[in-house]
């Protein structure tokens, strides 16, 4: 007998010849119906960044704004929407720093299925991965089993939850890389938890765009 990782809620599963050597159930079925419920439908949504836009379009607002200022991503891959039960999980897990989530949101997401040479992952201020113990991205890649590179650093804290759009873009950019490794024609894959208004993703791949790399491509755990 386990409890659900989520509401604590019991389940019983029947052991059976097909479950034997399946990986244990995490959460109940009530809640995965919840998490289910948050996956992004690609219908209607724009072709860059997943944003939901009317049928007439296709690309949104935001990244028509980004497109002005700064080169363009290739592409957001992104399995859920940053609402109901992804959005509790998601601030369980980084504001009240409940780690063992890792775990739920490692087996529920989905990394493109391409090669990528290098697979970063947005580095959070230090300051903030002391105060929480961890650091959210890498935590859930390493329950993934994924081999990816720390090569970039945050200056200084963003603290963008408190500023316009506007401020945000005027912010300078706060990433520099810090490894000695050679991007020419790479194809890389930046890894963050969530994606709103995209400036951050589009701050870091500045830094690589200017090394010759071929393709860049963003994940996030939702948006
Ligand atoms: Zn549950
Ligand atoms: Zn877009």
């Amino acid at each position: 007998m386990v409890n659900c990782l989520w509401c604590d809620a019991q389940i019983n599963e029947a052991l059976t010849i097909t479950n034997f050597y399946a990986r244990p159930v995490l959460i109940c079925e009530a809640c995965d119906d919840a998490l289910q419920q948050c996956k992004i439908q690609t219908k209607a949504c724009c072709t860059t960044c997943l944003k939901p836009i009317s049928d007439n379009q296709s690309q949104c607002m935001d990244c028509a704004m980004l497109a002005k200022r700064y080169q363009r991503i290739n592409q957001l891959y992104c399995n859920f929407q940053y609402k109901g039960m992804m959005k509790a999980v998601l601030q369980q897990y980084k504001f009240n720093r409940d780690y063992v989530l890792c775990t739920l949101i490692a087996r529920y997401i989905q990394l493109p299925r391409m090669h990528y040479d290098y697979i970063i992952p947005i580095p959070s201020h230090s300051s903030r991965d002391r105060w929480r113990t961890f650091n959210p991205v890498t935590a859930v890649l390493a329950c993934m089993h994924v081999k990816y590179t720390n090569c970039l650093t945050m200056q200084y804290d963003r603290k963008q939850s408190s500023l316009t759009k506007r401020q945000r873009l005027s912010q300078p950019n706060p990433f520099i890389i810090t490894a000695d490794l050679d991007f020419t024609n790479k194809n890389i894959l930046l890894v963050d938890d969530i994606y709103t208004t995209g400036i951050t993703v589009h701050q870091a791949a500045c830094k690589f765009f200017v090394r010759k790399i071929r393709k860049f491509d963003v994940f996030t755990f939702a948006r």
